[in-house]
């Protein structure tokens, strides 16, 4: 059997979070990592994320937290406002990376994308923009792909990172459904106001809104609408549609209303997830990140578990002789976590619909205890 310490070379599908972390931790341990995204070098995806404490302690593994940090906007719980804009519970969320750092950041998209890219292509990954996989089979220690531009290649290793919609998760023969849960998500970036110095969640009679700051200047607004079907509004009215939503809370999301003036800042997207109830490798191919676990964004925590799945991926790998051992070592380590993680963002989707947000709160905080567990 050929150990994979003697030809490491891996072809990673997809330049997103879990894509780009895979690629600098492997080629951290020696691996030659190229990446085939298909998305233009130009693309950038537009809204803010928190990445929560167990993001964090994974990027610090990476040497990577100080900087998200110092671009981004650090903080340290959640404030959970009632139907009638009253405090209703105030939650302190682990410090993963030492009592006086913060416990999770936010950030603009962009901005996290620009590091971990950097990151990676200084560690010598090499990143091909607008290629895909159209094409792979496997023969004894090798995956051979075909590339959207018609050439063959052989690697030891592919890994898809390709997102919910994973077609490196069908090229496998690794199948999962694609779960709607009647709730459409918006996003708005708008100027941080002075009290925003944490996660701020609004109740409402029937949606849910909610701000993070992202940077000293930014925030994103977020509102989940129930009750609706998976549709598309014209561009022209995401904004006006926003701020109507929002003008229906009290309290402070009514100062944020005013904020939310121009449309292309707006983005309205569908609650999916997806989960892989088997396994998530066939041979010496893999799914990581969003391809193998997509959680409701409610837990704010995808792309930690997409950062995380990096870092152990490579650790595993490192562990064992063969890359099929190595693979199925990776997936035993992380599906228990990754599943509890999807199925509890399902459970508070649930309960934002049924108007029952204080039994989402504790459910919120226990899994974010659960997550402070090491990966
Ligand atoms: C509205 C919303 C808000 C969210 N907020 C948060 C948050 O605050 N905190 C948090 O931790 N998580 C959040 N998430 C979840 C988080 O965004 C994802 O879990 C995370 O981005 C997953 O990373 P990934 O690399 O697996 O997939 P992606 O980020 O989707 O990256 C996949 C990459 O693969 C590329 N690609 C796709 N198909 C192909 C192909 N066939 N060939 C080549 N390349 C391909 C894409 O262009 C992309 O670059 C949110 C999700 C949504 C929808």
């Amino acid at each position: 059997m050929k150990s994979c310490r003697g030809a490491r070379t891996a072809v990673i599908v997809g330049a997103g979070v879990a894509g780009l972390t895979a690629a600098s931790a492997l080629a951290r341990r020696g691996w030659r990592v190229e990446i085939a995204e298909a998305a233009p070098a130009t693309a950038t995806s537009g809204w803010g994320l928190c990445l929560t404490g167990p993001a964090l302690r994974a990027l610090d593994e990476l040497g990577l937290a100080d900087r998200c940090l110092a671009e981004g906007y650090g903080m340290a719980g959640i404030t959970h406002v009632d139907v009638n804009g009253e405090s209703a519970d105030r939650v302190q969320l682990p410090r993963l990376i030492g009592a006086e750092r913060p416990a999770m950041v936010g950030m603009a998209r962009p901005v996290l994308h620009r590091i971990l890219r950097e990151t990676a292509e200084r560690s010598g990954v090499v990143v091909h923009y607008g290629m895909t996989v159209a094409a792979v089979d496997q023969e004894q220690e090798l995956v051979r792909v075909r590339f959207s531009d018609g050439t063959v290649r052989q690697f030891a290793l592919l890994v898809g990172a390709d997102g919910i919609r994973s077609s490196v998760r069908a090229l496998l023969g690794l199948a999962t459904s694609l779960d709607y849960h009647g709730q459409m998500v918006w996003r708005a970036l708008v100027s941080r106001p002075p009290w925003a110095t944490r996660i701020h969640q609004f109740a409402g009679e029937v949606n849910t809104a909610g701000l993070i700051p992202i940077s000293g200047s930014q925030a994103y607004v977020f509102l989940t609408e129930n009750g609706v079907g998976h549709s598309a509004l014209p561009d022209a009215e995401l904004a006006p549609r926003l701020r109507q939503l929002l003008g229906a809370f009290p309290g402070r999301v009514k100062e944020i209303c005013p904020l939310v003036s121009a449309s292309e800042s707006v983005v309205r997207r569908p609650v999916q997830t997806a989960l892989l109830a088997g396994a998530w490798n066939r041979g010496n191919g893999v799914v990581i990140g969003d391809a193998a676990h997509a959680p409701a964004p409610q837990m704010a925590s995808g792309a930690a578990l997409a950062i995380e799945d990096g870092l152990v991926l490579a650790h595993e790998l490192a562990c064992h002789e063969s890359v099929g051992a190595g693979l199925e070592s990776f997936v035993n380590r992380r599906a228990r976590r990754c599943r509890t993680l999807v199925q509890t963002s399902v459970a508070i989707v649930g309960l934002e619909q049924a108007q029952h947000h204080h039994k989402a709160y504790p459910l919120v905080n226990a899994c974010h205890q659960q997550m402070a567990e090491p990966a």
